[in-house]
């Protein structure tokens, strides 16, 4: 059974017997971006308990079933309508940032577009900068992916601080991957059952942009979602002949070679 990583799953919303499911399929390790409850939290207290689930308990669970779980921190571009408590939350991250299982600053991005996400994406860039942290984006749904995407690809361009090579674009579809591949990023494709990719489609991408500094994940949170959907892939590229050196590269090598730029990845 081939090993693999799932870079990006959100494993507080997921069951113990998800992560035995995902174990059995091969998982090896999860990276957990911060994201979004489901209602916005009241302040910052709820963030940091948050992060304190991220970095200890939720490492623990996965460690039981063998599976080595990193983490990345961040407010959320749903919460950042609301400016000051982002910068709060903000200027709380970095008494987590010694944390061995912290990977970088995610997944930051934009949701609707607006100002306000603008200026608190910018703030995460800001931090991830001086701290020297790699950056996990995600970019919108459906209608908004194109315009946020280049909206997100500028910013990021803009700081100037930030080496390409250390940013991950995260949701990329056919219309965003080239943009995000041509400006020195990695990507991030979301098998998800109802939007974002499938498994076919992923594989058609890889097929047509090839392999380098491509990633796939199941995104898989509290809603509609699955958390074997990298095993879905597996199995796509395996029924189109691909062989398994090319696989292994997408689902196993290539997360690993972009968190071990982190300072404190060990693996
Ligand atoms: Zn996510």
């Amino acid at each position: 059974m081939a090993q693999y990583i799932d870079p990006h799953i959100h494993m507080v919303s997921r069951t113990t017997d998800d992560y035995k499911r995902m174990a059995l399929a091969g998982c090896v390790m999860v990276s957990e971006p911060a994201f979004w409850a489901g209602f916005d939290r009241s302040g910052v207290e709820g963030f940091r308990d948050y992060f304190r689930q991220l970095v200890d308990f939720e490492a623990r669970r996965a460690a039981a079933y063998g599976i080595a779980h990193h983490c990345w921190l961040c407010i959320n571009a749903k919460e950042a309508e609301n400016v000051a408590l982002s910068r709060e939350v903000i200027a709380m991250i970095p008494e987590f940032l010694d944390h061995p299982s912290v990977i970088g600053i995610g997944e930051i991005g934009l949701n609707k577009n607006t100002k306000n996400e603008a200026t608190v994406f910018l703030d995460h860039l800001d931090l991830a900068a001086r701290m020297d942290e790699l950056v996990l984006v995600h970019t919108p749904h459906l209608a908004d992916k194109y315009q946020g995407t280049r909206m997100i690809l500028d910013m990021v361009k803009g700081d100037g601080r930030i080496k390409p090579e250390r940013v991950c674009i995260d949701h990329v579809e056919e219309h965003t991957i080239r943009p995000a591949l041509d400006a020195g990023h990695w990507v991030g494709m979301t098998l998800y059952p109802i939007s974002k990719c499938t498994p076919a489609r992923a594989a058609d991408m890889v097929e047509a942009y090839g392999s380098d500094r491509v990633m796939v994940n199941s995104a898989g949170d509290w809603g509609h979602s699955d958390p074997l959907a990298v095993p879905e892939f597996i199995f796509e590229m395996k029924r189109r002949g691909h062989d398994e050196a090319l696989i292994r590269k997408v689902v196993y090598d290539n997360p690993l070679a972009f968190f071990r730029q982190s300072r404190r990845f060990k693996s």
